[in-house]
């Protein structure tokens, strides 16, 4: 089933699994931490990397590998790690490239956990991060990149502030100065965008969310492109230089194209241990069959929403990517022409008062510190997911007080509207 030609619908279902002969047709959970061998000597020669093959759960495990698999081929990756969560895997990312004295540039409109990484935690650890608009102009760009500066991350649709990033020409800039674009894709899923496709190198997701689907498992994935020459780049001594905790292996010289991502494996994994969970990753898969038919009813679900606020005495403003007149149209329609995605935010009038009472008497939309599942659901940025930044930062990620962050889902668009409605006329 490896087949690369397959389409995407085609992957969702098949992609990562083969049983041979008489083996489960369904991957089957493998619920152990680790893995029984014949021979003293083989197990030594698993540790070594002589060998690949399962021996404990927190470097590989066959449920989670299999999903990682699908996924790789999903994002068009070489290759795929799987973590506990969506935070574990953007940390691990910056890590793997990343340490004190180093340097990223990051867009400024991000989700709010990946800013407070950022700006407090990579910073105690001594990585500093230099914060640029999601549209700043490659001089801007260019402006913010040092010569310690290590990879630019943006997300493909900004959570909450749904900016598009424009792959292609950001990845321009990361490449005319040696740099790999890492981009958070969970909001987009492979489904409507592929950013490797566009140039990016790296892709991380939050599989907590329209990946998993259901609101089931918490988890994260890092896929490697494998394009990235890290040889050439001259930046990066941790993926050309020997590490002396694998007897002087050279991650480029070993592993070629999987250079970064069995690094990231074989030694962040295995020192900081954010390992996903082999039930985790078996929701992760079933989520993941129904992705295409899923993507498509919350993006045509959120169009509907969008377009009914946008016309609606209540509701003062409403931005969703598929507005024709979204300030990201152009890129829209480069990047997400099959659909823009299921999470829409809208200013109730009235401000932040407003927001809490309509919120209040929402019924079927439940208030969730979560986006991005079948459940239409509803958060308040300000005051819940991003309530650590100051005035400043939030209006530098385009969050208002007014702001509701409404996560469109699979039910029917009738009942979502008819509850916005019967929410809106309340006040
Ligand atoms: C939720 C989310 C994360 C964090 O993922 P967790 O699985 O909650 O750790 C990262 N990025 C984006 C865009 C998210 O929406």
């Amino acid at each position: 089933m490896s087949n690369p030609s397959y389409h995407l619908d085609t992957l969702c279902i098949q992609g990562g699994y083969e049983p041979a002969s008489g083996e489960p047709r369904i991957v089957p959970i493998a619920q152990s931490t680790t893995f029984k061998y014949d021979s003293a000597e083989q197990v030594g020669d698993l540790f070594d990397l002589k060998t690949p093959g399962f021996f404990y759960t927190r470097l590989a495990n066959p449920t989670v590998a299999a999903v990682e698999a699908k996924i790789a081929a999903l994002e068009g990756g070489a290759g795929a790690l799987c973590t506990a969560s969506g935070q574990a895997a953007i940390s691990y990312a910056i890590l793997n490239i990343c340490q004190a004295g180093d340097h990223l540039v990051a867009s400024s409109a991000l989700y709010g956990g990946t800013l407070n990484l950022f700006a407090v935690s990579l910073k105690k650890m001594g990585i500093a991060v230099t914060f640029v608009a999601p549209d700043a102009p490659d001089d801007e760009l260019q402006a913010a990149i040092r010569p310690e500066t290590k990879c630019i991350f943006g997300e493909t649709i900004a959570n909450p502030a749904l900016r598009v990033l424009d792959l292609a020409r950001v990845a321009g800039v990361a490449h005319r100065n040696g740099l790999p674009l890492i981009v958070d894709n969970t909001f987009a899923t492979p489904a409507l965008c592929r950013p490797l496709d566009f140039g990016a190198d790296l892709v991380v997701h939050s599989t907590s969310k329209y990946l998993d689907g259901h609101a089931c498992a918490l988890g994260g994935v890092i896929v490697d492109g494998g394009r990235f020459d890290w040889v050439a780049s001259g930046r990066f001594p941790g993926l050309t230089q020997p590490d002396d905790s694998y007897h002087g292996l050279v991650y480029c010289e070993a592993f070629g194209p999987l250079a970064y991502i069995v690094k990231a494996r074989v030694q962040l994994m295995r020192d900081l241990g954010a390992a996903a969970s082999p039930m985790n990753a078996f929701l992760l898969n079933l989520g993941l069959e129904t992705l295409p038919l899923r993507m498509a009813r919350h993006s045509s679900n959120a169009l509907a929403v969008a377009r009914h606020l946008a016309g609606h005495a209540k509701v003062g403003w409403v931005n969703y990517p598929g507005l024709d007149g979204h300030a990201d149209h152009a890129l829209v329609q480069r990047y997400l022409p099959a659909g823009q995605s299921g999470v829409v935010a809208f200013g109730v009038r009235g401000g932040r008062e407003a927001a809490m009472r309509f919120m209040n008497r929402l019924r079927l939309a439940a208030i969730v510190v979560h986006v991005a599942d079948a459940r239409t659901s509803v958060l308040h940025p300000a005051s819940t997911t991003h309530r650590q930044l100051n005035d400043e930062q939030l209006a530098a990620c385009g969050i208002g007080p007014d702001m509701i962050r409404f996560s469109v889902g699979i039910e029917h668009a009738g009942d979502i509207l008819a509850d916005l409605d019967q929410a809106l006329a309340g006040d």
